[in-house]
């Protein structure tokens, strides 16, 4: 698979700190108690130093992080350092609702969003989520484009070679995000459904794909080939976690509804320390996937710094950075 075109570092992507080099990035989830929340920030900190090219913060069923999400968002904003993307959920709401809280995040300083059908809420099984006026991501993608053409049709330009001078143009664009699933999302019936999916969200304004986690670099590759095939061009950025325990890897495959990579399972069981098993593990699959030609990866981090961290040293992307101890 190694050489695989997928396309140059995304033009929709908030700006790498590295032009040149493949960018990174962070996803986190907001704190759930103060405990959780005082031991967030100074791996944000650590986080932020390493220069992503964004960090995205994700969103509760039924908007139950609202607040929490758009604390961490204000925080990076704050920062004016890093670029925040914000996971934003369409499940059980009403149109109405969504334009609103799409504009409280845009009045925030969000310009990022990842769009998303979201989670059923907890004990909800799949297949009895009920959807609210939102049959799919890709008509959340539609609204998240009206509200903000709507907020801000038109803005003023610099003219080139005529200082003071202003144009009207059109206004600021949003980058908006969406979900991507390579080994297939668990209520989809076919390959081909989730390319059909993953081309309509494109169609509807998407102009970025994130995937779910996977563990074979074949995996992410496969389903590139199979998207640029059925007309999909937007840049897909692997998702990828550092497993760092046996214990995280039941819990990820019940949340994600991915096969177990029986080899990692494996090697976590027979090692005395499977933090670093799972940073190696990690580590070889950023490394397969930047060689097969993906034009970053956005990391999982668990609110943690030191694994994302230790995968980027090993893959040699922190080189020039400095992280404070
Ligand atoms: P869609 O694109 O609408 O659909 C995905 C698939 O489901 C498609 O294959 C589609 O054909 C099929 N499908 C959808 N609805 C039906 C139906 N009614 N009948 C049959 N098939 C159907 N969730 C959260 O709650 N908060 C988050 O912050 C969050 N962040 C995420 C970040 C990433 C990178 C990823 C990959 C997932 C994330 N999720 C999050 C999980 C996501 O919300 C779920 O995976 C959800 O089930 C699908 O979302 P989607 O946006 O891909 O949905």
């Amino acid at each position: 698979m190694a050489g695989t075109e997928i396309g140059a570092p995304p033009a929709a992507l908030p700006s790498s700190a590295s032009p040149g080099r493949p960018s990174f990035s962070f996803e986190l989830y907001p704190p759930r108690s103060e405990a959780a929340e005082k031991a967030l920030y100074p791996a944000l900190e650590q986080l932020i130093a390493s220069g992503p090219a964004f960090i995205s913060v994700t969103y509760g069923a039924n908007g139950s992080s609202r607040t929490a999400s758009l604390d961490v968002l204000r925080y990076l904003l704050r920062t004016g350092t890093v670029p925040a993307m914000a996971h934003f959920t369409a499940v059980s709401s009403s149109f109405s609702e969504a334009s609103q809280l799409v504009r409280e995040f845009l009045d925030a300083g969000v310009t990022s969003f990842l769009a998303l059908r979201g989670d059923p809420p907890e004990g909800v099984p799949e297949d009895q989520l009920v959807l609210g006026d939102f049959g799919s991501a890709s008509e959340l993608v539609q609204l998240i484009h009206a509200v903000q053409t709507e907020r801000e049709p038109f803005r003023a330009h610099d003219v080139p070679g005529f200082p003071g001078a202003k144009r009207l143009g059109s206004g600021r664009k949003v980058t908006i995000a969406v979900a991507a699933f390579p080994n297939g999302h668990p209520r989809s019936r076919s390959r081909a459904q989730d390319l059909d999916t993953l081309l309509a969200k494109e169609a509807a304004g998407a102009n970025l794909a994130i995937t779910q986690l996977f563990f074979e670099a074949d995996d992410y590759l496969g389903f590139v080939d199979d998207a640029r095939a059925a007309g999909v061009t937007m840049p897909i950025l692997p998702g990828i976690m550092p497993v760092l325990s046996e214990k995280r890897l039941h819990r990820i495959l019940e949340l994600s509804g991915e096969a177990m990579p029986t080899q990692l399972l494996r090697d976590l069981r027979a090692s005395d320390d499977p933090a670093s098993v799972g940073i190696a593990q990690a580590a070889q699959l950023v490394r397969d996937v930047l060689a097969g030609g993906a034009p970053g990866v956005h990391l999982y981090t668990f609110n943690r710094s030191e694994a994302p961290l230790a995968v980027l040293g090993e893959v040699g992307l922190l080189t020039s950075r400095e992280i404070p101890a």
